[in-house]
């Protein structure tokens, strides 16, 4: 039967379900954003696996302009005195059409709005209030609009709202003592990596990540530092301690970068409503070192999508289950990528660089810690 649908929030999550329930036609949505438009300026950049591809392939992503998108073929592993540790192939991890994709987030909104913006977006809705009616979900907006729907989708990121309307269990995001910073770079760099792969420096109390984000030669500059404190007085007294390492850093840290804290979510919550999910950030925000935050949104769309068409069995535990143990494997390498990536101490540094080495030229282990979250 027809079931309509209200899907809160419009970032990657909420918009990649939605582009699955356009194509399928078999229910009615919309999309309630809070803001009053897409970030369509943002130059920022995002790393996608194959995982991730081969589902918006099914949205014809293949068939997107090829100049706004970046292939990467590997990764370059450095200290962050700039000297090269070793490499990953990333290239193992494709096939044909699936293959490892960097590019800029509002390249990837801008391909996922196409063919719903005029229709099936809301702008500058915010829930007030929600009830039970006739076996529906009520929902009111702070304009004193409402709609009667069969599903609420939170995919209102990693602060979810929603949560807030239909949960009595709080499960608030926690500050991860880290702060990143991000700018897009245009001119040559001046380090001694290859600008065509991901680059990985790893340093005391720091990472930098530097990679292609289209075939402009523009460049996504990522550093993330460890701080106890979410909202520094002043974030220059930090970078200091980076550039401290390597001098040669200074340039990157002009005015002109976005910095904010890192939040993770602490627990994996099934949802209390059979009639309410969550996807992306707002079931499960993770810290950025496995680059894989939107392409486990996209996956969590995609999955919540194909229960919702097939209606079989009991969907609220059956997404919760497939998707907190694929959560679960995600957090864990994040985690445990944040902590070696930050060692303080030189001693551990080497041992972490001595393993880093290693365990990258052996096939079975990368399969393990990265292929199965990367082909799934
Ligand atoms: C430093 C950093 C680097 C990252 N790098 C990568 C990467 O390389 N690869 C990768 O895969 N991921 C990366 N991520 C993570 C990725 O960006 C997020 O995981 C992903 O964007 C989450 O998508 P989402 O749609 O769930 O949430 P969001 O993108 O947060 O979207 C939520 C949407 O809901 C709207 N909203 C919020 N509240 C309300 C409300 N009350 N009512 C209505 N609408 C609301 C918001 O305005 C927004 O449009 C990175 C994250 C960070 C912090």
């Amino acid at each position: 039967m027809k079931k309509k649908i209200a899907i809160i929030g419009s970032g990657i999550a909420g918009l990649t379900l939605a582009n699955f329930l356009y194509k399928n036609k078999n229910h009615d949505f919309m999309i309630y954003e809070k803001n009053d438009s897409l970030p369509l300026d943002e130059g920022y950049g995002i790393q996608l696996s194959a995982n991730s591809i081969k589902i918006l392939n099914e949205l014809n992503f293949s068939k997107i302009n090829s100049e706004k998108i970046y292939h990467p073929k590997g990764l370059d592993i450095y200290n962050i005195q700039n000297k090269k540790l070793c490499d990953l192939d990333l290239v193992q991890f494709n096939t044909n059409n699936e293959k490892y994709t960097t590019l800029q987030r509002s390249t990837l909104i801008e391909f996922l709005k196409d063919d719903i913006y005029n229709q099936h977006i809301r702008f500058g809705k915010r829930i007030k209030e929600v009830s039970e009616l006739k076996g529906k979900v009520f929902i009111k907006f702070d304009d004193n609009t409402n709609d009667l729907v069969d599903y609420v989708i939170g995919a209102d990121g990693i602060f979810s709202n929603t949560r807030t309307f239909f949960e009595k269990k709080k499960n608030a995001p926690v500050f991860k003592n880290a702060i990143a910073i991000r700018k897009t770079l245009k001119s040559k760099l001046g380090l001694a990596i290859d600008q065509s792969k991901v680059s990985l420096m790893m340093g005391k109390n720091c990472h930098l990540v530097i990679y292609p984000i289209n075939k402009n030669e523009e460049l996504n500059f990522v550093c993330i530092f460890r701080h106890k404190i979410s909202h520094p007085d002043n974030i220059n007294i930090l970078l200091e301690k980076v550039v401290d390492q390597n001098s040669n850093l200074k340039k990157f840290f002009n005015e002109d970068f976005k910095s904010w804290p890192l939040y993770a979510t602490p627990k994996l919550i099934p949802s209390t409503n059979n009639k309410v999910f969550y996807i992306g950030d707002a079931f499960h925000g993770f810290l950025p070192t496995l680059a894989q935050g939107a392409g486990q949104s996209i996956e969590s769309a995609y999955e919540l999508f194909n229960l919702i068409i097939n209606e079989r069995g009991d969907i609220q535990s059956i997404y919760f289950q497939k998707r907190s143990k694929r959560a679960k494997i995600v957090r864990r390498r994040s985690n445990l990528n944040f902590f070696i990536f930050h060692l303080s101490s030189k001693f551990m540094q080497k041992i972490r660089d001595f393993f880093v080495k290693f365990l990258v030229k052996r096939k079975s282990f990368i399969n393990s810690y990265l292929g199965t979250v990367y082909k799934n």
